[in-house]
Order: structure tokens, then C-alpha cells, then sequence
């Protein structure tokens, strides 16, 4: 096949939510797309970290788990016959040719006129306690990673963290756990106030601020879990057959760091149209950064709607017309 028969109008590299997404909003205006993903599903996050976990702020949507959510965004982008998915595939090098990019990858090379960048994290690394008397204990009731939410059903959960992750987990297994207890090593819960309020009214619920985990025991599975008291200056054990430990991920952006994109940390610094400092290469999603920035699938929808309309003008800027 000539390479001309080859070029896709827009190439998303990866196939999260929001790449997903994009994906769609482009199908809109008749685009030839591909998605190029490093792993074998779609669906970002949601689908790998928290597939069970209920979302509750998609616009429109009270309440979704992330695997349902990502079946939707699927079903939304496949409604184009225009749109073609590679997975296992992870972009490594992106090259300009005249008015033309070049993606290698893992198993080949594409070609495109312009460039989404939807990679989120990266690759989905969670924050680790690095402390071996809990790391030790992962597979045998120390969760850094939930994709099934029965194994919680009747049993006491210590959740670690304040944040918006922690808080979904606490309030996602008051219906099945047999008791929730969630600490946080400050003295206030950074999760949104709602969440607050409504584990706060639990009775199942106990929050525990200014609290650290020091470690775990039990035979063969945790059977209890040690915390340190830091206002008190002590420690307690708590009876607890599983943790939850959600105390965030670690973005590493991999090969794209080096494709000369202006980045602050592991994150692309885009303008308000969402283009970066490269010719017809846009980001949008977690992978993004401007003032004000929220990471949030919310956010990332309105941001790759953006990208995909700078891509249309640029596009038709260069005479290519929806097919
Ligand atoms: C436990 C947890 C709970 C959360 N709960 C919520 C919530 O309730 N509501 C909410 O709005 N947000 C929530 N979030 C945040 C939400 O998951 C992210 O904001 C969202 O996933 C961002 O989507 P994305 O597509 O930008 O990135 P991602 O979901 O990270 O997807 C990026 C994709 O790119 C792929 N990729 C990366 N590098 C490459 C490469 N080199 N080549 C090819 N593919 C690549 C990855 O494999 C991945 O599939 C939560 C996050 C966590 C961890």
C-alpha cells in the first residue's frame, strides 16, 4: 500500500477515556483516525485501576463504575466506520516528514497529519508506602490496586488516604464491607466536602486524621494493621483483614519525554487550543499541563473536544476535507 493510502488524518496515542473521546469527536467531523494503545484493552484508568469503583462526576451520569463507563465511550467511538485501534502498540518515536508525522512503535510505523497526545500517567504506577512491613503484604490483603470490589464483602477495610480516590473507595464499600476505617497522615481529608460529609454521617464509617500505617499482621493474609496516632504520639492496632492503599500514582510519560515537546515534569504544556510547541501536535487529558489544570475525565472531554477542533482547522487549513 502507498503511504499516501496509509496517513490517518489523526493519530491519538492512547486509547484512555479521554483518548476514547477524542476518538469520537473526530468521527464526528468524518476524520480517519487510530488510537495507538500499549495495552491490550481500552479505557485508561478506568478500566485497569478502578473498574468497579462508582464515578459520580461525568456530566449527565449520577453514577457509573469505570468499566461501564469505558463500555460507553467504546460504543460512542466506534459509532464512526472511519476509526481504526492498535493495541499492545506503545508509540516510542515520533519523526515530522514534510507535512506528514511519523509514529514508531513497538510492533510498526504510522503515518498522520496530526497528532493527539492522550497518554495520561503513562504507564499506571501507584504511589508505594516503600515501607516493607505493608509492600510485603500485597496479595495477602494489601490492595494498591482494586479491580474487584467483592472481595471486600464483610470485611473490616483500613483505606489509607484523604484524597478524592481514597474517599470513592470508603463510600464504595459501605454497602458490603463489614466495617471502613480510612486514615490520612494530615490533619484534614482533602476529598471533596460532599464525600466528607457523607462518610462522616456513616456509622460503618471511622475517619481517623494525623494517622500513619506502620505496618501489617496476621498468618498467611493481614489479620491487623498497626497505625501511628501523630497528634496522640502513639500507636494502635486495628483489626482489618484487607487495606486499600490510595495514596495516588506515579505519571512517567516514558518515550514521548524525548519527542521535544516543551514538558513541566512529566507533563506537556499545551496553550489554550491545546497545541503543544510541536506543528499539528496536540494533548489533552491527564497528560496535560496549564494553569488551573484538573485531572479529571470531566476535564479531559472538554480539553480533547478542543484538540480535536484545533486539529479540523488545521486540517482543513491544509486542504484535507472530512471523508
Ligand atoms: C483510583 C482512581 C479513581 C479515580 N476516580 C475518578 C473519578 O471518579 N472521576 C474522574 O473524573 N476521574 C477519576 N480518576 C482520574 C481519571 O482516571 C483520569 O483523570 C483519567 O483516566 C484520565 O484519562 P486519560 O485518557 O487522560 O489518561 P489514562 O486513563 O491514563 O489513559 C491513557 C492511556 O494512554 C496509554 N499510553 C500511555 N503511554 C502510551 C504510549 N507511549 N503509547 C501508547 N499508549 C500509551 C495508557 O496505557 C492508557 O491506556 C481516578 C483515578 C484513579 C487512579
Amino acid at each position: 500500500m502507498a503511504i499516501q493510502e496509509k496517513i490517518d488524518d489523526i493519530l491519538i496515542i492512547g486509547g484512555g477515556p479521554v483518548g476514547l473521546y477524542g476518538a469520537y469527536v473526530a468521527g464526528l467531523h468524518r476524520f480517519k483516525v487510530r488510537i495507538v494503545e500499549r495495552l491490550e484493552r481500552l479505557g485508561g484508568q478506568a478500566e485497569y485501576l478502578f473498574p468497579d469503583k462508582p464515578v459520580y462526576d461525568v456530566g449527565g451520569i449520577p453514577a457509573i463504575t469505570g468499566r461501564q463507563l469505558v463500555e460507553q465511550l467504546k460504543r460512542q467511538a466506534y459509532q464512526s466506520s472511519f476509526l481504526e485501534v492498535s493495541l499492545g502498540e506503545a508509540a516510542l518515536r515520533l519523526e515530522r516528514q514534510p507535512d506528514l508525522w511519523v509514529l514508531d512503535t513497538t510492533k510498526g510505523r504510522h503515518y498522520a497529519r496530526c497528532v493527539i497526545i492522550t497518554a495520561g500517567i503513562g504507564e499506571f504506577r501507584p504511589r508505594k508506602l516503600d515501607n516493607p512491613r505493608v509492600d510485603g503484604w500485597e496479595g495477602q490483603g494489601v490492595h494498591y490496586v482494586v479491580d474487584r470490589l467483592s472481595v471486600f464483602q464483610g470485611r473490616r477495610v483500613l483505606v489509607v488516604g484523604g484524597g478524592n480516590s481514597a474517599a470513592d473507595w470508603a463510600m464504595a464499600l459501605i454497602p458490603l464491607a463489614r466495617s471502613v476505617t480510612m486514615i490520612h497522615r494530615r490533619s484534614e481529608f482533602q476529598c471533596h466536602a460532599d464525600s466528607l460529609a457523607k462518610l462522616r454521617a456513616a456509622p460503618e464509617v471511622t475517619m481517623i486524621p494525623n494517622a500513619t500505617l506502620e505496618g501489617c499482621d496476621g498468618v498467611g493474609h493481614v489479620a491487623s494493621a498497626t497505625i501511628r496516632r501523630l497528634d496522640l504520639d502513639r500507636e494502635e492496632t486495628l483489626p482489618v483483614e484487607e487495606v486499600i492503599v490510595a495514596i495516588g500514582l506515579i505519571p512517567e510519560p516514558g518515550p514521548l519525554a524525548e519527542w521535544g515537546l516543551i514538558m513541566v515534569g512529566p507533563e506537556i504544556q499545551v496553550d489554550a487550543r491545546m497545541a503543544t510547541n510541536l506543528p499539528m501536535v496536540y494533548a489533552a487529558g491527564d497528560i496535560v499541563h496549564y494553569p488551573g489544570k484538573v485531572k479529571l475525565m470531566a476535564t479531559g472531554f472538554g480539553e480533547v473536544a478542543t484538540a480535536v477542533e484545533s486539529a479540523r482547522q488545521a486540517l482543513k487549513a491544509m486542504g484535507i476535507a472530512p471523508h
